[in-house]
């Protein structure tokens, strides 16, 4: 499965390239170099905006995977892009904090921990297989299923403007 390493100034795609069903790494103040040592040692795409990171030998020689993002872009408008320049699909929505996959939490278990809002108004609970976080399927999670739609929308139609067959 594709994964990301996200560059220091793009925290915010990383969170939705969770929410869009991918693992991305992110690192404050991560510097130009470990950031390409770290995504080949991982063999993630390396997604900066960045320029001089692309003249550096291991991603010109195309041996570290990068792509080159819009840093003003709004965030959705960048991971639109990445996933259509990729010709990826919008997958399951993982943990927005570690990447994780989220699995289903009996109601039981997460009456120990929710809030009682939360309780009293969802009925399904889901908790990150990796960093434990409990998460219910209220106004938050709404929003982002919304959120993921739209972007699924976007990335099929580009998709679709673009063309699948080969030179005519
Ligand atoms: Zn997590």
């Amino acid at each position: 499965m594709t994964r990301f390493y996200c560059d220091a100034m793009l925290g915010g795609l990383a969170r939705w390239l969770r929410a869009l069903g991918y693992e991305a790494e992110f690192e404050h103040g991560i510097d130009d170099g470990d950031l390409v040592e770290r995504a080949g040692a991982l063999g993630a795409v390396l997604l900066s905006s960045d320029q001089p990171l692309f003249k550096r030998k291991r991603v010109a020689s195309g041996e570290v995977r990068a792509l080159f993002v819009p840093r003003h872009a709004p965030v959705l408008d960048q991971a639109v892009f990445v996933l259509s320049e990729l010709g990826l699909e919008v997958g399951e929505l993982r943990c927005m904090d570690c990447g994780g996959a989220l699995t289903t939490v009996s109601r039981d278990e997460a009456e120990r921990e929710a809030p009682p809002g939360a309780l009293a108004s969802c009925d399904d609970f889901f908790r990150c297989a990796r960093c434990r976080r409990l998460y219910w399927r209220g106004t938050h999670w709404t929003k982002i299923e919304a959120t993921r739609g739209e972007v699924a929308t976007r990335v099929a139609a580009l998709r679709e403007r673009t063309g699948s067959g080969g030179p005519s």
